[in-house]
């Protein structure tokens, strides 16, 4: 039988909040004969950006209007990633650099939310810092109304980081600055315990949305114009496992790919270990699923694999590549890719690279190993050097660099269907093929949001460059 599907919602009391905030900030605004000002900045992935859009959702329903520009701001809040330490430290370095603005108007509230504030130690840290007005976790989220009237009504300080599981967000109210791309989260959490990773201690077990409310929101989007959507979750490869239904990833791609329209559908983030044949195959017979996987590899070595807990061999993953390559035309992957990772040697650092020449990567998002407190890496034996770290990741760049002119050079003299982003000066127009690469070009036609063709003349290791067909 099917587990229960575990949603999560804004309860009306919570939509009373959000009516009360909006009759104090038009109160406010009279007051001060301008509109009441936010500002939301988000740190890390891309289901962080997401989880932005539900809370700048819920401001906008506040009656409050966004800026860019922080000494406008009557609200700044700042949405956390816990995931390496490099990170956290730019949250510290940026939280402090606000002091100056709330010095100069104490009306100025802040509010700190996300991964890190699911940390213990990290809220109790900054709990201390007397200029910052609201601190949550992951998971009260869906309380955050309530929390902002407690904030705005009696200027109480509050701290709401409960240690429930996370579980995927319904019909929270979303606004989303990018009218071309769309992220639609199908799972929330991990179960996978990688032993450097902080995301299953912050985010929960996984908990998957039913296939009918991503099939839903993903049919909406494409209703409104969006022509990039990105499904997401830490493991995309288990979904619906939780719910014990007979669906899986792969189905889920097949049914969003029946829907009618011109739109992409990409994904991430796929384990290696759960990644199968019937998901390759399935991108193959696709015609709106991106020819792109992101299949984080972390390391070429066996020994500091199974040290990761990452549950598979170098040799496995490369037949995965092998196999994606050969039912997939032009397939491109990308991965991340962790340097420095405790008592790694000479010897696995060179099975990495072995890794990268012989997969061809179109990208990498490369780490230096950082120890996240309260993993089990953290306290092996046999830390890394910085100088060491720094050194590998040098070489690793290095190599990466060619490895992506390699792949992108097979493409030149084709002519590629491109996904326009952006344009800068001189009419040069951005966007990404179907697998993900970045493509340049002029155009004397705005093209914005459109597919055009791309005659490709060069290739670089960051991008191809073209002519408009
Ligand atoms: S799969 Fe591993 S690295 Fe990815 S979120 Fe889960 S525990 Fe972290």
């Amino acid at each position: 039988m099917a587990a229960d599907i575990l949603e999560c919602r804004l309860s009306s009391l919570q939509y009373d909040y959000i009516e009360k905030i909006r009759n104090i900030n038009e109160k406010k605004s009279e007051i001060l004969g301008r509109p009441v000002y936010c500002l939301t900045h988000t740190y890390g992935c891309q289901q962080n950006e997401n989880d932005t859009e539900k809370i700048n959702g819920m401001l906008e329903m506040m009656g409050f209007v966004f800026t860019e520009d922080r000494s406008m701001a009557d609200f700044i809040l700042f949405n956390t990633c816990a995931v390496r330490e490099h990170a956290e430290q730019k949250v510290f370095g940026n939280v402090g650099a606000l002091v100056p603005y709330k010095r100069k108007n104490p009306e100025l509230r802040i509010a700190l939310c996300g991964c890190m504030f699911q940390q213990p130690h990290i809220a109790e840290k900054v709990a201390s810092y007397q200029y910052i007005d609201l601190i949550f976790g992951t998971h009260a989220m869906i309380r955050f109304p309530e929390n902002m009237y407690r904030l705005l009504s009696e200027g109480e300080r509050i701290c709401d980081i409960s240690q429930s599981e996370s579980v995927p967000l319904e019909d929270m109210p979303v606004r989303r600055e990018n009218k071309l791309k769309a992220w639609v989260t199908v799972m929330a959490g991990c179960n996978n315990f990688c032993s450097y990773c902080v995301v299953p201690h912050v985010r929960g077990r996984e908990h998957s949305r039913s296939p009918e409310k991503v099939v839903a929101e993903v049919k909406h989007l494409v209703a409104e114009g969006y022509k990039d959507i990105t499904l997401l979750g830490q493991n995309v490869n288990s979904y619906c496992r939780d719910l014990a239904l007979d669906y899986d990833f792969s189905d889920l791609l097949r049914e969003v790919d029946a829907l009618p329209g011109d739109f992409r559908i990409r994904f991430m983030t796929s384990h290696p270990k759960d990644a199968t044949k019937k998901l390759f195959d399935t991108v193959a017979s696709c015609q709106k699923v991106c020819k792109h996987i992101h299949l984080p590899f972390q390391s070429g070595s066996d020994r500091i694999l199974e040290l990761m807990n990452r549950k598979y061999t170098a040799a496995q993953y490369l037949e995965l590549i092998a196999y994606g390559r050969k039912k997939i035309p032009d397939v491109s992957f990308t991965s991340d890719v962790i340097v420095g990772f405790p008592t790694e040697t000479e010897e696995d650092f060179q099975a990495t690279l072995d890794l990268i020449e012989s997969v061809g990567f179109n990208g990498l998002f490369t780490f230096q190993y950082s120890p996240r407190k309260n993993t089990p890496a953290a306290v092996m034996e046999g830390q890394i050097s910085k100088e060491i770290k720094a050194e590998r990741f040098e070489r690793l760049l290095a190599l990466q660099n060619q490895s992506a002119l390699r792949f992108h050079s097979r493409f030149v003299g084709k002519t590629l269907r491109v996904l326009v982003e952006s344009v800068q000066e001189n009419q040069v127009y951005t966007g990404r093929t179907d697998n993900n690469i970045i493509v340049n070009f002029t155009s004397e036609k705005n093209v914005i949001n459109t597919f055009v063709p791309v005659k490709i003349k060069t290739a670089k290791n960051w991008a191809l460059f073209g002519e408009i067909v």
